[in-house]
């Protein structure tokens, strides 16, 4: 996207994996000292989703496309306590898409083409509601940034996706999840047993010593959707989420 806005030609993007909101959004992300920096290139002039090509993938690979969408439920808690009760309608369109995407959880084990219409969906919807609100709160807070903040102590490449499973366990301790919303990403979570534990991503000797300095990252790289830059998280609170860590959904 970036090398064909740059030179000023169209693209037709045709995806082999739904593992992120990436097809359909209009900014390239790269990695800069330490953080994703965000290029704005409009979005493509088509995406192609053709189900001979998506169902010829890995089915369990499209399963990262929801982690990428259930951040919607993580960041939209950052920006109800930032913002209280402000853009109220698009934070409530935002929460039904991870409604829908939970609300029938044993239909994303197995491959299926609705399913795959239906994740295109929610995902073209979510980038479409960022660009409504004029802002990617509603889609990228806590979650996100613990990722970015995470990616270098990797044991191995993870996808986004799965990397957002596992910060989603975290955003639960930190912002302090209604037990319902809580229950309601772990029904599909822990049913996508493909999606790699938190543990197997960063040990959980690593993540008790890397959570308190998140804050810090978050401050540093003006990272500002989230909670962590108003509270320190609590010995107690680090102590619940690195066992959550450890445990898995
Ligand atoms: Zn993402």
């Amino acid at each position: 996207m970036f090398a064909a806005h740059s030179a000023g030609l169209p693209v037709l993007v045709i995806p082999t994996v739904l593992s992120t909101d990436a097809p359909f959004s209009t900014v390239t992300a790269t990695r800069d000292h330490g953080t994703v920096v965000y290029h704005e290139t409009g979005a493509a002039d088509a995406v192609l989703l053709d189900d001979r090509v998506l169902l010829a993938s890995d089915w369990h690979l499209h399963h990262n496309g929801l982690g990428d969408l259930l951040a919607i439920e993580s960041a939209g808690h950052d920006w109800q306590r930032r913002h209280p009760g402000k853009q109220a309608g698009i934070a409530a369109a935002a929460r039904a898409l991870v409604d829908t995407a939970t609300d029938e959880p044993e239909a994303w084990i197995h491959p299926s083409s609705p399913r795959l219409e239906l994740l295109a969906e929610l995902l073209a919807t979510k980038v479409h509601l960022g660009l409504l609100a004029g802002h990617p709160g509603f889609e990228e807070g806590t979650e996100h940034y613990l990722a970015y903040f995470l990616e270098p102590y990797l044991v191995s490449p993870a996808w986004h996706g799965e990397l957002l499973f596992a910060c989603l366990l975290v955003s639960a301790h930190l912002q302090e999840w209604p037990v319902e919303r809580y229950d309601c990403v772990s029904a599909l979570a822990a049913r996508l047993p493909q999606i790699r534990s938190p543990r197997s991503l960063v040990s959980a000797d690593k993540m008790r010593e890397l959570l308190p300095r998140f804050p810090d990252y978050c401050r540093r790289h003006s990272t500002d959707n989230t909670i962590a830059c108003d509270q320190e998280p609590t010995q107690a609170r680090i102590r619940a989420a690195v066992a959550d860590w450890e445990r898995g959904w």
